[in-house]
């Protein structure tokens, strides 16, 4: 068997199929305009002082304040607020309706899942559109946090900060819990737009049981031979046809 499938092979396999479920990354949003951290133009090709996941980490945010939302709200906060879901974002949630999908694993914290109107969705990094203090727990907006000057600071005085998972930082327990068993239960898995390298999340993949496991990305990832099928190229392309397949 030859596992190189062409989008329509791809689309196939997912539209016969009534237990999927969707497990992405930073890739997914890239064509709504958010860079990931890993293509040619992500995060990690932009010169900065530090490589993103020093500056997006538990230890910088404590230490450099300041630095963290600086970097932060520029390159993570701007292109986020100013992103639409696109095609990707969209077919999932027509999927989840037809009741193909089961659920959407994500390890972005864009929201652009929860916009596209998927209603089941771990997100396991959490979500930049939820902040709160740290001392009171009072919560603010994502307008709020990207309009402060330097460092969003709450009534009682304490620091805001992103209800999202910092490198160095655990992930919460019930959201991992029902990400591994709705991979663990599901018939088609597809990973996508995901370099996965970043763990925990990326190892959650080795608990689907089936032979269906589909890989969709601009480029190759770390054990590829564990795939059943894959496409190489834009998600865009894939979610498209089953947008225009639905709807015919
Ligand atoms: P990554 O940047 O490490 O890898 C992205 C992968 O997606 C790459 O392999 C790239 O080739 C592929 N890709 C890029 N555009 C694509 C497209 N249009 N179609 C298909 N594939 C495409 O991202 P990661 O593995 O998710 O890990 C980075 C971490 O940073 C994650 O925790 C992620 O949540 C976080 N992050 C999130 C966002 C966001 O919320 N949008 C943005 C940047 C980083």
């Amino acid at each position: 068997m030859n596992k190189i499938k062409n989008v329509d092979e791809i689309t196939d396999i997912i539209l016969n199929s009534e237990n999927v479920v969707f497990f992405g990354g930073a890739g997914i949003s890239t064509e709504s305009g958010i860079p990931d951290f890993r293509s040619v133009d992500g995060l990690y090709n932009m010169q900065y002082k530090f490589p993103p996941e020093v500056m997006l980490s538990a230890t910088f945010f404590k230490n450099e304040p300041k630095e963290f939302y600086r970097f932060y709200k520029d390159k993570c906060l701007k292109p986020m607020l100013n992103s639409e879901p696109n095609a990707t974002h969209i077919a999932l949630a027509e999927l989840e309706k037809k009741g193909i999908l089961k659920a959407v694993v994500t390890q972005n914290i864009d929201d652009l899942h929860y916009r596209a109107g998927s209603k089941i969705i771990y997100d396991l990094h959490g979500s930049s559109f939820r902040n709160y203090c740290i001392k009171c727990k009072k919560e603010y907006s994502i307008e709020y946090v990207l309009n402060s000057k330097d460092v969003p600071i709450c009534d009682c005085g304490g620091i805001i900060r992103p209800d999202i998972v910092l490198y160095e930082e655990r992930l919460n327990d019930e959201t991992v819990e029902k990400s591994i068993n709705a991979i663990k239960c599901s018939d088609v898995l597809i990973v996508a737009g995901t370099s996965l390298v970043v763990y925990p999340a990326a190892g959650f993949i080795n608990y689907y049981q089936g032979n269906k496991l589909i890989l969709i990305n601009k480029t190759e990832v770390p054990n590829e031979d564990r795939f059943n099928y894959a496409y190489y190229g834009k998600a865009g392309d894939v979610f498209k046809n089953i947008l225009n397949r639905l709807s015919s």
